[in-house]
Formats: C-alpha cells, structure tokens, sequence
C-alpha cells in the first residue's frame, strides 16, 4: 500500500513517561536524607539500614527493630488485640488510626512481648514511628505498663526502645496520664529489682522522654538520634540564647550525663546481650545459642 511508504517517522528520541517510570518498581533505591547517597533497598537492608557513606541511621519499623535484635523467631507478642478507642470523638481520629492500621499491619505504635536476645529471655517493646508518630495514646501506655508488670512477674530485664512525637493530641489529658502511669508500672518493676534498659532512637521527644524513655537503669541512644522535651525553637525563644549545634542529639546528652552510651545499630544486639550477660549473674541458663 501506498501509505505505507509514507509512514510517520518519529522525529524526537522519547523520554519515559509517568507510566515508564512507574515500573521500575518502588522502594528499590532509596536516597540517603542526610547525605543524598543512593543505596539499592536491599543493600541498605543488609547493612541495617545505616547509610554506608554516612553513617545515618534509618527509621525502622517495629518488625525490623525486632528481626534485628531479637533471637530468630523467639518472640512472642503480648495484648496484639489492644487498639485506640477515640474517646474524646476527635475529628478524622478513628479514620486516621483505621489508615495506619492498614499501612502498618499494627494495632498500636507498639509492639510488646517476651523473647530471648542472645539466648537470655527478656520482656523487649517497640515503638513504630509510622504509626501516628508514636505518639502515646492510652493504648501505648498500658502496652508499656503490662510490659513492665509481665517483667516484674516473670524477673525478666525489661528492653524498650523508643520513637516517639510525644503525646497523642487526639486523647487530650488521657495521653498525658499514661505519663504517670507508664513510670509508676516501671517503679513497681523497680522494686522487684528487675533490670530496665531504655534504648531511645530517633526521634525521642515530647511525654515519652519526659516519662519513661527517660527512667532506665541504663539509657542506650542511636547516633544522632534526637532526643528531648520542647523544640529547639520554643527553647530559644524560651530563654532568649542561641542553643549549641548539636543540642537534643545523642551525643550531646551523653556529654552531660544524661545517657551511659551512644551505641551503633551495628553493636545494638551484642551490647544488649553484653548487658543482659553481666546482669544476669550467672543465674540464667541461656536457653539456647
Ligand atoms: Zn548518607
């Protein structure tokens, strides 16, 4: 046919369209936040998700936390049905915690249980930033409260690693009580001389540092995590000095005492085996190795 011989050539070299781009699948590099290094996904995994140029320590979900530091598959949850209620009928709340919910295949920003790290059992809670920020709902803080009273009842050293935006605006006062009642459960787990480690990633701010995150026997933090009560910027305004570069992160509380150690997401595990080892006074038969 005639036509055929007239066919349109295209003139231009084509660049990929949304939809080409759409199927490199997603998540398969990721660009460092504080660097901009791109690591393939699965990398990052291998290396536990700290950036190898750079040092930045990823966010981790509360399975991953687990994974890493936990025995494998010697971890079970504790209260995996507790969920919010919405007691004040704040706007959008239920809507909010039915999506995160969803994204995070979570019932709370918690996660509690009992395992064994290095063969020593131990009561462990996480927390999961993805989840409304981890901010301390009154679920949150009876999860961690039955936590430190399992530990107690079982003698078991209690591990809770903690990330949280601090309280939880959508429960008003009965956020700001779990305060109270997440250190007083703690101080009962205290007097049982039960061994409380407090891990604080990134970022650990708000009621959550100014409650328990705070009161562990030994206080480990993340590099650069960051770490305090109010914003730097009410802080400044508050007393009227320009703060220090690196004032709330890890490091700096560790200058001043208020941390025993900064510790690498690489050494996390084995430092908290080296804890529950010397804690344990030789009284625990490790239950495997
Ligand atoms: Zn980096």
């Amino acid at each position: 046919m005639l036509k055929d011989l007239f066919r349109k050539q295209k003139k231009y070299a084509t660049i990929p369209s949304e939809q080409a781009k759409k199927e490199i699948p997603e998540g398969i590099v990721k660009k460092c936040p504080q660097c901009g290094n791109i690591d393939f996904a699965k990398e990052l995994e291998k290396n536990l998700k700290v950036c190898k140029n750079c040092d930045y320590h990823y966010p981790l979900s509360a399975p991953e936390r687990i994974q890493m530091v936990v025995d494998e598959e010697r971890f079970f949850e504790f209260d995996s049905n507790l969920s919010s209620a919405d007691p004040l009928s704040f706007p959008n709340y239920t809507k909010k915690l039915e999506a995160d919910r969803e994204k995070t295949k979570l019932s709370e920003a918690v996660v509690t249980g009992e395992g064994t790290i290095g063969g020593y059992p131990a009561v462990i809670g996480v927390m999961d930033s993805r989840f409304r920020m981890a901010s301390m709902g009154s679920v949150v803080g009876e999860k961690i409260a039955r936590a430190a009273h399992q530990a107690a009842t079982k003698k078991y050293p209690f591990i809770l690693f903690s990330a949280s935006g601090g309280a939880r605006m959508q429960e008003g006062a009965l956020s700001l009580m779990q305060m109270a009642k997440t250190s007083a459960a703690l101080e009962k787990m205290h007097r049982e001389s039960v061994l409380f480690v407090s891990v604080l990633t990134h970022p650990t701010t708000g009621g959550v540092s100014a409650s328990f995150a705070s009161l562990g026997d030994i206080n480990l933090a993340e590099p650069k995590a960051q770490i305090g009560f109010a914003g730097r910027r009410v802080i400044e305004q508050t007393v009227r000095q320009k703060l220090p570069e690196d004032f709330q992160t890890a490091e700096f509380l560790l200058k001043h005492g208020q941390l025993d150690q900064v510790v690498h997401r690489s050494k996390m595990r084995e430092t908290l085996i080296q804890i529950l080892d010397l804690h344990s006074g030789g009284r625990v038969d490790r239950a495997d190795q």
